[in-house]
């Protein structure tokens, strides 16, 4: 591992990373993860990092105590600084460079306004711990801008633990076009509930224990938002009660806003942040819930021939949801540049098409009838399965700007729930927020099985089972390496190995976990 302390020894690091080719992904391109820290290392950071290193070639740490964000009165002078601890954990977890610049590399004295600064809306900065922290998320958009414009990553990492720090980070990289994926991971728990933070160690072990009581009070109203209570005032006032039974508390606020916008809710329609910021002794603690009202969504991911579809399109119908056709909505999309006269591998021209076009689905519980699909306003259910939209779907999913287009379309219906989608990257990317999220496996020879049966029933050429096993070898190892969209099983998938059991007992499976899982 590398520890970088300038800017321009990070970016020649970065530079020659790109200039190596990757032999075992056999990508030209080589993938970037950032984790921005201020370091003192926990297994909060230690999750996100974990999650950076399984989606991208090379991680970079950077641990930057940014004066911007901190208050005269607040603890820049006191806060941990643990480099050479920071360093191993950072080894051991496979981070390929830690970048951590002094405040003069990047330009940054105690004052704001002595220096260029990004300034998100108000509106989402001067509520919850904006309102006791003026300047502070000016300070961390600013610093964030600048890492994101230092290290160019493809993705960077952040924790649902500090949710305005999230909205506003995908606030800002949204207005000023950053090209960049945020990544939104969940908060790491002490066993009694206390979300890790750095801050955790100005607290003795009593109030450690007592600080317990942020976690515990936010689940008690989620339990009563699970039983219909939608009203902004109960849901916050079942916190409150909570928070006040451990003396030692001093409530800074318990507020219910939109996750996004961070506008205040009265009562909840879609979804809403209950957030809370408190301090027990010398710590400022904050956590938070997303409480949502969509219906859920069940993610199927899987290597090809383990009977995704058709246990997708089985478990929709079977509990009333949508099965979201990914495969319709691509031929969707090729249709519609193939409709544009637009040659196959002119990709410029089928982004700016594909990124402005608007698909609709709606799916029958009939499970012979096929999905309907619009695009743009007109039906073409018959006309995707045409034989020129078959032999082109596969090289138009294979471009960044469609699959981009498509995970925005995807994702703005996962905002109401009630689907079924499958694929191979459902769980970890398109929904990571998935309610039941199943990988369903087979093995090699239980595949080629299959697949040699399926050609005997078509009549197709016959093969032998060696070379058929051969053949998805290779396409499991394509599928999982692949730049766009590899093959990735959530760690908090659920394995079904389909080796002897027919669709139907798959079915069950999911059916039977899925009401496991929503009790
Ligand atoms: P910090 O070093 O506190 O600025 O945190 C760096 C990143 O780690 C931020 O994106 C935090 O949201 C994230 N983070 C901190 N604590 C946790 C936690 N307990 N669980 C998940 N992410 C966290």
């Amino acid at each position: 591992m590398r520890l970088f302390t300038t800017v321009a020894a990070l970016r020649c690091y970065l530079n020659l990373c790109q200039s190596k080719p990757q032999i075992e992904t056999n990508s030209l391109s080589v993938s970037i993860g950032l984790v921005p820290t201020m370091g003192a290392l926990h297994e909060g950071h230690l999750s996100l990092i974990e999650r950076a290193k399984r989606e991208n070639d090379v991680v970079i740490v950077s641990i930057f105590v940014n004066p911007l964000q901190f208050a005269p009165t607040e603890d820049y002078q006191s806060y941990p600084r643990t480099l050479d601890r920071d360093r191993s954990l950072g080894q051991q977890a496979g981070v390929d460079a830690i970048f951590a610049p002094t405040a003069e590399e990047l330009g940054v004295n105690e004052k704001l306004s002595s220096r260029t600064s990004v300034l998100p809306p108000p509106s989402m900065t001067s509520v919850l711990c904006g309102k006791s922290r003026p300047g502070h998320f000016q300070g961390v958009a600013t610093i964030v801008s600048q890492l994101l414009n230092i290290v160019q990553p493809n993705k960077a990492y952040f924790g649902q633990k500090d949710a305005q720090q999230v909205a506003i980070i995908r606030r800002l990289v949204k207005d000023l076009s950053f090209n960049v994926e945020i990544v939104t991971c969940p908060t790491v728990r002490e066993a009694s509930g206390l979300a890790k933070s750095s801050r955790n160690q100005y607290l003795t072990p009593e109030q450690t224990a007592q600080a317990g009581v942020l976690y515990r009070s936010l689940q008690l109203s989620k339990l009563a938002f699970q039983a219909g209570e939608r009203d902004s005032k109960v849901l916050k006032g079942i916190v409150n009660k909570e928070l006040a039974t451990v003396k030692s508390v001093a409530v800074e606020y318990v507020e219910l806003v939109e996750p996004n916008t961070l506008m205040p809710l009265e009562k909840i329609e879609e979804q809403g942040l209950l957030a809370i910021a408190a301090r027990i002794g010398e710590a400022r603690l904050i956590d938070n819930v997303v409480l949502k009202v969509r219906q859920p969504i069940v993610a199927i991911d899987g290597p090809a021939g383990a009977g995704k579809s058709t246990v997708a399109r089985q478990v929709a119908a079977a509990l009333g949801l949508v099965y979201l056709d990914t495969g319709a909505m691509y031929r969707a999309l090729t249709w519609l540049v193939l409709q544009s006269g637009i040659a196959i591998d002119d990709e410029s021209a089928i982004a700016q098409v594909v990124s402005s076009c608007s698909i609709q689905l709606t799916s029958s519980t009939q499970l012979d009838r096929p999905v309907r699909v619009w695009i743009n306003g007109e039906e073409v259910t018959q006309a995707i399965r045409s034989l020129e939209v078959t032999a082109n779907v596969s090289a138009i999913a294979a471009q960044k700007a469609v699959r981009m287009a498509l995970l925005q379309q995807q994702q703005s219906w996962g905002l109401k729930g009630g689907l079924v989608a499958e694929g191979r990257d459902i769980g970890t990317h398109v929904f990571p927020d998935a309610e039941l999220k199943v990988f369903l496996t087979a093995s090699v020879s239980e595949r080629a099985r299959r697949r040699q049966q399926d050609f005997q029933t078509q009549e197709q050429v016959d093969c032998t089972l060696e070379q058929l096993e051969q053949t998805i070898k290779e396409r499991d190892r394509a599928d999982s390496t692949r730049e766009l969209a590899p093959l990735q099983k959530a760690p908090d998938a659920i394995e079904i190995c389909t080796d002897g059991l027919s669709i139907n007992q798959v079915t069950e499976k999911i059916i039977n976990l899925y009401h496991k899982v929503l009790i």
